[in-house]
């Protein structure tokens, strides 16, 4: 395994101040691939002095060297760490694949994704302003944008890279520092990242990566007095414990927490459109995406037929190495794999495909097969549980009116999906349900540019577009009497 790529040439010191920090002894995290079990890289835990070197040295740039830099170069500078990601783009590429699981193609769009939300906070770095705001001819009244902070980013398994331009980008946009804490699993490309921001010129202190277990060296920063805000990306259960740390010092959160979004299908959709959507939507990365389309919700009418489709479709799919770009990668890790299996076991529901652990030939890793399962019952932990694996669980709904109910019937409120050529129903579904975001007719429609969060249990705050500013500056009004 380790002949496919030269993990020697990743530099897995912690980096903090703009420099990297040699830590003999210190404790080591493995990370796997996932497709053998075997492991890739020993990565050095950083401890509580580290910990608090990376908040010191972000908060001294926040208020020194990044506080001199004019926004049109904090701008530049965010465009050179585009450029410099897609320069370097096929090795970020390998290395993600391998690190996460993840198929080759699914890294390459990562890549550039990461690359995309770096140019696309460039655009704005210089354009953050204020109002002004009329009080009659005795006042001037104003408001600036204040950058809020030292800003901590704690950083999910599944779209390392991703997640970590998604948070980043606009915090540096808005004249904030940060420290980023990638997750055990998958830490290689944020220590690349240290090396592409130092090549971009981002000034020393400015950004600091450090890595650790969740619950220690994550804990930490998220405790740490002098974070003003944590965006976090995971579990609920992780983000109810994120939450309390923060809150210890009165910090903001962002809280990203996933979700059972629905895919609705009904019956005057355009069928092919629907069915290559619902693959999409709940297989993508072997189904782990917090925004998976993880439950069907389809009209009884229809439902045959599609779900014949649906099963011969996933039945087909391959199973393999990420690197070697298979329809589905393995799982993230054992305890991940089991997790799947254990749901599927315990959900009641009938296989209309997979359902078992998958055993591609050669390799002994963390495979579980694409599944579809039809739900008996709307309270089966399968429709109403985040399964995080390569897991559909199908609905069948009487008419519009109950697919509605079911799709809004979870403690999720992340995405939902509708497929309709009516745009009424598909207008009303929208306003109907309880979610950050609807897509219409195309699963995953948007980008960096199209705001992203959730509400119920899916958590709270808007990430990407300008919305995912808003958590990193802090309005200041200034008014004067004249
Ligand atoms: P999972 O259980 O799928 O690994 P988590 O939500 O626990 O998901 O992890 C998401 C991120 O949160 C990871 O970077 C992990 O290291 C981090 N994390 C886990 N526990 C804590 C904690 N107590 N405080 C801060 N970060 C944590």
């Amino acid at each position: 395994m380790t002949q496919l790529f030269d993990f020697d040439s990743i530099n897995l010191s912690p980096f903090v101040d703009g420099k990297r920090i040699s830590l003999s002894g210190a404790d080591v995290i493995p990370t796997y691939d996932a497709a053998s079990g075997s492991v890739l890289c020993n990565v050095p835990v950083s401890d509580e002095n580290i910990v608090n070197d990376a908040v010191a040295s972000a908060k001294r740039a926040l208020k020194g060297p990044w506080a001199k830099v004019i926004p049109a170069e904090r701008s530049r500078m965010l465009m050179r760490v585009a450029q410099l990601i897609r320069k370097d783009a096929a090795r970020l590429a390998t290395i993600e694949s391998l690190d996460s699981g993840k198929p080759l193609r699914e890294a390459k769009g990562d890549i550039e994704t990461s690359a995309r939300y770096f140019e696309y906070y460039a655009g704005i770095a210089d354009k953050l302003q204020g109002d002004t705001i009329p009080l009659g001819p005795d006042f001037v009244s104003f408001t600036m944008h204040e950058p809020i902070g030292v800003t901590a980013h704690i950083i999910p398994w599944n779209f390392p890279l991703v997640t970590t331009a998604r948070g980043l980008a606009p915090a540096l946009a808005a004249g904030c520092t940060a420290v980023v804490k990638p997750a055990e699993q998958t830490p290689l490309t944020a220590l690349v990242l240290a090396d592409i921001l130092t090549e971009a010129g981002v000034p020393p202190g400015v950004v600091n990566i450090i890595c650790g277990p969740g619950n220690k060296t994550g804990a930490l920063l998220c405790e740490h007095p002098d974070v003003a805000h944590v965006t976090f990306t995971g579990s609920v259960a992780t983000g109810k414990t994120v939450m309390r740390a923060a809150a210890s010092h009165v910090a903001s959160v962002t809280m990203e927490l996933g979700g059972k979004s629905p895919v609705v299908v009904l019956a005057d959709a355009n069928m092919d459109d629907a069915l290559n959507g619902t693959l999409k939507a709940a297989f993508m990365n072997a189904g782990q995406v917090c925004s998976a389309g993880s439950r069907l919700v389809i009209e009884k009418s229809c439902a045959d037929a599609f779900l014949d489709k649906l099963a011969a479709r996933v039945g087909a799919f391959t199973l393999g190495r990420g690197i070697d770009d298979p329809d589905i990668g393995p799982v993230i890790s054992e305890q991940q794999v089991r997790k799947v299996a254990s749901i599927v076991a315990e959900s009641g529901a009938q296989t209309l495909a997979g359902g078992k652990l998958g055993k591609p030939s050669g390799l002994n890793g963390w495979f579980y097969e694409p599944t579809v399962l039809l739900a008996k019952d709307a309270r089966s932990v399968a429709v109403q549980e985040e399964i995080f694996g390569p897991v559909l669980t199908v609905q069948i709904a009487d008419d519009f009116d109950h697919a509605c109910a079911l799709a809004e019937d979870t403690p999720y409120g992340l995405v939902g999906g509708i497929y309709t050529r009516d745009v009424s129903k598909a207008l009303k579904f929208s306003r109907h349900l309880s979610a950050g975001q609807i897509f219409i007719n195309q699963y995953f429609a948007g980008g960096v540019e199209t705001p992203f969060g959730g509400t119920k249990n899916s958590g709270f705050g808007r990430e990407k577009g300008l919305e995912g500013l808003k958590a990193y500056y802090a309005v200041k009004t200034v008014t004067a009497r004249l």
